[in-house]
């Protein structure tokens, strides 16, 4: 199992203590992971693939920010260790999901189980920000039924890959409207006062895909959510296969570069193996090209 991390530092000089847990583990194809073509074929590419590759995370990240306490992404259900879990999405996506996918979880690794470790109930949690609306970041919604969950409205119109059937009853998320520029990204929104913490709209993955950019005292960090799978795609412009659209995801990889170039930035993924490395050293992004 991957282990959780946790990091003080500050806002405006405000305690602001972020932690990193993985909610189970997964395993795909090699050529998903990493696709050999740009467009839709790369799907059938990494379906032929007979090579699974290294175990991955599944992190949600805990933002215990003075203005309250944000969650990002709820990872994985421990049910998806039940044969039925994706009964309900029909015979294909079960197939699909099955051959083409591994998953770990305990009940223990639940994002539910993991804030009781941390003493963080859930009552206090201000509300659930979801990158976007697949399953293995939405898991753990059926915990948060009276908490506020902000998402883009873009990937509630248009969710891609999404399997409605396993959001919790009566989910209705609260939509954003991203309307606000900060450059080099054209649709952002604050999620606080003094935009310490902001939504940014990084499509590609999806077309609502989003990003949480927080400001510290000691330069930004991004939670990329599956913008790309690993910080090594985006330095060296790379996909998965499961793009919704590559060109948006290209358009995304360089507005984060753009922005990495002029702030310090340290850039965090959801299935990145070295993201809780990279947020302990606060390592900067890096890239040539
Ligand atoms: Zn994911």
């Amino acid at each position: 199992m991957f282990s959780p991390i946790t990091i003080n530092t500050t806002t405006t000089g405000r305690p602001l203590r972020l932690h990193l847990v993985s909610t189970g583990k997964g395993l795909d194809k090699t050529r998903f992971r990493q696709a050999r073509f740009r467009n839709k074929l790369s799907i059938l590419d990494a379906i032929l693939d007979r090579r699974f590759t290294e175990w991955i995370p599944i992190w949600v990240l805990i933002i215990e920010h003075p203005d309250g306490t944000f969650i990002v992404d709820t990872g994985l259900d421990p049910a998806i260790s039940r044969p039925g879990y994706f009964k309900t999405s029909g015979f294909a996506v079960t197939r699909y999901m099955r051959s083409q996918f591994r998953f770990r979880i305990t009940p223990d690794d639940g994002i539910d189980q993991q804030l009781i470790k941390l003493n963080i109930p859930i009552p206090s949690v201000k509300a659930v920000i979801l990158t976007h609306l697949h399953f293995d970041h939405t898991g753990g919604l059926r915990h948060f039924p009276q908490t506020p969950i902000l998402l883009n409205r873009k990937e509630w119109k248009r969710p891609a890959g999404a399997l409605k059937k396993l959001y919790p009853p009566g989910f209705q998320p609260t939509l954003l409207d991203l309307n606000t520029p900060l450059d080099p990204f054209p649709n952002t929104c604050p999620l606080v006062p003094d935009n310490s913490l902001t939504l940014v709209h990084t499509p590609g993955h999806t077309p609502g895909h989003c990003s949480v950019l927080i400001k510290t005292d000691t330069g930004h960090i991004l939670f990329g959510g599956d913008a790309c799978y690993t910080q090594d795609q985006l330095a060296e412009t790379k996909f998965a296969a499961n793009m919704a659209s590559y060109k948006a995801a290209k358009r995304t990889y360089r507005k984060i570069k753009e922005f990495a170039r002029n702030h310090p930035l340290c850039f965090l993924t959801t299935h990145d193996r070295e993201s809780t490395d990279r947020l302990a050293q606060r390592t900067p992004l890096h890239f040539s090209q």
